[in-house]
């Protein structure tokens, strides 16, 4: 016999079929479309919450020792930096995992900026860091901001590329890491704050200021201009962790001239640390930014402030060869594919190194000069599979010259 409308009801709640919108019929059992909503709501909020203690007790258990380790095998030297960076995640994952009470004291952000020649490691040192935490990160150009109004990216627009990063997990992606590059070409032109607008320096520096320190913004998913009928999607940034980092070209005069005022009219003691005028990145200071074009309030929110070595040769052929994934060790897997062992002589190492520092490429020129001698024969080996051929391919320093001096020298000087 067959039941009427009010005999059947929602196996969860009990309401009738009548008086429902919708009864979903099961094995044996109904439900009705607001206990499908309820459940929907339960179960987000339940795999939300374990979500979060799992991402809690991941980001708990890498200390700054463990940090530094990790990122010795990615980045050669910079020990400095690796240190006062370890140390500054490891206190923004801890502040993120406090439980906030009214009597306890809250711990500060700790977003960073890091300063040091183009080509020394800046980016990796970010990228490196998000990968040992594994959480969602993005790399921003300050150069392509302006402020809102004005032709170029909103500034909110560089939570869209975390969020795509994240899966538009707007949860993983508030964990996540920015890494803003080129922050040093939005700094003001000029001493004076009150000079006529300043549409891509001072304006995007102010506009930065409550992102960095944490607020619910209005994204754009996909970017852009904002647009009155996009659909936005708030992401808080109070546990973003943003990384700054910039050349900052010409600040080692602004530095050695602030050393040189320090010590007019003191004596030099004798157990004075004697200055490296090779590297006056070492002794930079946030007023050395603040001279630089920075304005103080940005200053603030950046509060920890470390620098990069330049590189010199030595460091450059360790990251040529000693990285875990080192460039020589990702051509060898590329002909191992292949079936082919690649072989270099040493001394091609050392003339590697020589061409990229002569064409001041940095540690980035490395790879260009790599691509140049193999080019020929990652473009051949994959067709001339012979079985009986010999299956090594040996790079002398004669070979790597000749298909050095055939390549085109004046693409590495754009790359
Ligand atoms: P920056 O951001 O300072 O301009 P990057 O981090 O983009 O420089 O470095 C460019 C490339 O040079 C990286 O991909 C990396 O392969 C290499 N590199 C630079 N510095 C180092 C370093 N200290 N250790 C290992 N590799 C490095």
């Amino acid at each position: 016999m067959s039941k009427n409308n009010r005999d059947i009801q929602c196996s969860f709640c009990g309401i009738n079929k009548n008086e429902a919108q919708m009864l979903i019929a099961g094995d044996g059992a109904h439900i009705c479309d607001r206990c499908v909503t309820q459940a929907n709501e339960i179960l987000a909020e339940e795999l939300n919450q374990r979500k979060n203690k799992s991402l809690q007790s991941t980001l708990k258990l890498i200390r700054p020792l463990e940090i530094k380790q990790h990122l010795d095998q990615y980045v050669i030297g910079q020990d400095d930096a690796k240190k006062v960076i370890s140390v500054a995640v490891y206190n923004h994952y801890k502040r993120l995992n406090q439980k906030v009470t009214s009597d306890e004291i809250e711990i500060e952000k700790s977003n960073l900026i890091v300063v040091g020649e183009t080509g020394t490691g800046k980016t990796l040192l970010a990228k490196t860091v998000a990968k040992i935490l594994n959480v969602p990160f993005s790399i921003v150009d300050a150069t392509v901001l302006t402020e809102a109004g004005y032709v170029g990216e909103d500034v909110e627009s560089i939570l869209t590329r975390l969020l795509q990063s994240a899966d538009y997990d707007v949860t993983a992606a508030e964990r996540g890491i920015i890494y803003i590059d080129e922050i040093d070409k939005i700094a003001r032109k000029s001493d004076n704050p009150s000079i006529t607008r300043d549409v891509s320096g001072e304006g995007v520096q102010q506009a930065l200021l409550k992102i960095l320190e944490g607020t619910n913004v209005n994204v754009p998913p996909q970017g852009g201009r904002k647009h009155p009928d996009q659909k936005m999607i708030s992401v808080n940034t109070s546990n973003i962790l943003f990384i700054c980092g910039g050349a900052f070209d010409g600040i080692q005069k602004k530095i050695s001239n602030r050393l040189r005022t320090q010590t007019v009219g003191y004596k030099m003691k004798e157990e004075d640390e004697i200055i490296d005028l090779n590297n006056l990145y070492k002794y930079i200071t946030p007023q050395d930014l603040k001279s630089f074009g920075l304005i103080p309030e940005l200053i603030g929110r950046l509060p920890v402030l470390t620098y990069l070595n330049p590189l010199d040769k030595e460091t450059m052929l360790s990251i040529l060869t000693q990285p875990k994934n080192a460039l020589i060790k990702q051509y060898i897997k590329l002909f191992e594919y292949e079936d082919v062992e690649l072989k270099f002589d040493n001394d091609v190492f050392e003339f590697i190194v020589d061409k990229a520092w002569e064409f001041k490429l940095g540690a980035r020129g490395l790879r260009s000069i790599c691509e140049a001698i193999m080019l020929d024969d990652m473009f051949e080996i994959p067709t001339s599979k012979d079985e009986n051929e010999d299956r090594t391919l040996h790079i002398t320093l004669d070979y790597a010259k000749q298909k050095f001096a055939k390549s085109d020298i004046k693409k590495l000087l754009v790359a």
